[in-house]
């Protein structure tokens, strides 16, 4: 037996090796300093399709976890002072694997996470970019010069890395959410220390996997593994970690935040939606329902940007609703594994049980079930796509970030109205126009408080642009040319002038 052949349990090589083309893609073990280790405990990761255990994971105890931020901090150096370039060249190598490794990635993600296979292929297609992208950024992490107010001066500043990253991830993307981060931080030359969700670690291990195929090296990359509180923790509070990226829930962004606040780190959130999905008066009825349908019942619905509240104009509220219904009882559920489903299931159990509970306090509050019978799932941890109409704002499912495939609607009257209603909320991160007429639209792109508002297109992220929101939906951007900033200090220099300038 090799040593590798030790490291994988045999729930792995019954429940995932038959899927998968390479095997030493999956990696039960965290990976600090360039290389794989254990901790005391192992946590079960778990098909959400079939709620069967597909293998463990190490759960590294407080020690090992300082010992990656350790690593880390010593790799720091080294990668920092690399060309530019040499670090582009990684990163390119590190990309290219991705996407030759697209199939086994997304089958594995498929496995853990429960989404459908088209949608994990997606992920690892949109995940890369960011590798292409900020691998191309790194060669123009450009500084300035400024014109001086001081007599024979010259002033300018440069971007610095600013030292290591803590990287803290949901099971939601468990590749993107990663390399949005790690691409960023990598290129402008920190070194990382990734916590992935418990939910999802494989995906984050085998970019590991690819990572040190790719040259990246020891201790520029660590994945950490374990129970998320425990690990945040040592994170938080290590004053060796400059920086924390966090992509989740805004509850546990909040703890974060104060955790952070001992060692005042840059902090980056990328937090909860609750976005508002408007149809205006103009806008045609068909359209609008095969658009509400992508933007709601994406991942199930668990998407941060997922339609949270589906606001149409009172003209066209009744053959939206009929419209929007017939496309949903169309849409197919099941395992992602299979080809052609597009509704996977729920991450969870208690994921099912929120999704009633939201369904029950609707229709206790007065709203209309027109489709959505949980009877038809076909499992438990399924539920099936869900249309409520007459939706009002003391409900949950209007209030909460929804987070499963249950589409709430509403009729408006006026702009102000739907746009006051749009924005009551703590959320802030993106909004969802549909319609022609440009001063209704330019109307409510201005008026809409959310970082990111999307009109007439349902598809509104990728690599080039600033993704985040506002209020308490986040801090900070990722992707696009301001991606570096959550990981680089601004340095100004001035150089005077040791020779007296004459005449002064
Ligand atoms: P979550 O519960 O906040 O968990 C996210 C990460 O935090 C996981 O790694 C988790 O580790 C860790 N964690 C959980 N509880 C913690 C605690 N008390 N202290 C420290 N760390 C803790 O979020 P989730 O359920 O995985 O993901 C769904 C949320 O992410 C939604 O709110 C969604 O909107 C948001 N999200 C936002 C974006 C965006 O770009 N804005 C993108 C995707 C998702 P363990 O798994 O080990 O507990």
């Amino acid at each position: 037996m090799t040593s590798f052949a030790r490291q994988i349990s045999s729930k792995v090589t019954e429940a995932i090796m038959p899927y998968l083309d390479d095997p030493r893609l999956v990696r039960e073990l965290a990976y600090v300093n360039g290389r794989w280790i254990n901790g005391d405990r192992d946590f079960a990761v778990i098909d959400p399709a079939s709620n069967e255990v597909i293998g463990h994971c190490t759960e590294l105890r407080q020690e090992q976890v300082e010992s990656a931020i350790e690593a880390a901090a010593a790799a720091f150096p080294a990668w920092r002072d690399r060309l530019a370039d040499q670090r582009a060249e990684l990163l390119m190598r590190w990309y290219e694997l991705l996407l030759e490794n697209r199939e086994d990635l997304a089958r594995l993600m498929v496995l853990e996470q429960g989404k459908t296979l088209q949608d994990a292929r997606g992920e690892i297609s949109y995940g890369a970019s960011f590798v292409r992208w900020f691998a191309e950024e790194a060669r123009r992490a450009y500084g300035e010069t400024i014109p001086s107010h001081i007599p024979g001066a010259q002033l300018m500043t440069v971007r610095q890395p600013i030292g290591v990253a803590a990287l803290i991830t949901p099971w939601n993307f468990p590749n993107a959410m990663i390399t949005r981060k790690a691409a960023a931080a990598l290129a402008i030359g920190c070194s990382v220390v990734v916590k992935p969700a418990s939910e999802t670690p494989f995906s984050a291990l085998a970019l590991a996997e690819l990572a040190e195929r790719a040259g990246l090296p020891a201790g520029v990359f660590n994945v950490v593994t374990g129970e998320g509180p425990k690990v945040a923790a040592v994170l938080c509070r290590s004053d060796k970690v400059q920086a924390l990226s966090f992509t989740g829930s805004t509850r546990v962004g909040r703890l974060l935040l104060e955790q952070s606040a001992g060692t005042v780190k840059r902090c980056s959130m990328e937090l909860g939606g609750n976005a508002p999905f408007i149809v205006l008066p103009d806008m045609e009825v068909e359209a609008a329902a095969a658009a509400a349908v992508d933007a709601k019942f994406q991942t199930s619905g668990q998407d941060c940007l997922a339609a949270n509240r589906i606001f149409v104009s009172r003209d066209q509220y009744q053959p939206f609703l009929e419209a929007f219904r017939r496309r949903i009882e169309r849409l197919r559920v099941g395992s992602g594994m299979q080809e052609g489903v597009e509704i996977g299931p729920l991450i969870f159990p208690r994921a099912v049980q929120k999704a009633r509970e939201l369904v029950d306090d609707a229709l206790a509050k007065g709203a209309r079930l027109l489709t959505g019978d949980q009877a038809r799932a076909p499992g438990p941890n399924y539920f099936m796509p869900t249309l409520l109409a007459d939706v009002t704002p003391d409900m949950q499912v209007y209030r909460e970030e929804n987070f499963c495939p249950v589409a709430g609607v509403l009729a408006y009257d006026t702009l102000e109205q739907v746009i006051e209603m749009a924005n009551d909320t703590e959320y802030g991160l993106a909004a969802y126009v549909y319609g022609n007429n440009m001063r209704d639209v330019w109307r409510l792109m201005n008026g809409l408080a959310f970082g990111m508002v999307s009109v007439n297109s349902v598809k509104m992220t990728g690599h080039p642009i600033p993704f985040g929101g506002i209020k308490q939906s986040g801090l900070g951007r990722e992707g696009s040319q301001h991606g570096f900033d959550e990981y680089s200090e601004i340095k100004y220099y001035c150089l005077g002038s040791v020779i007296p300038v004459p005449g002064s």
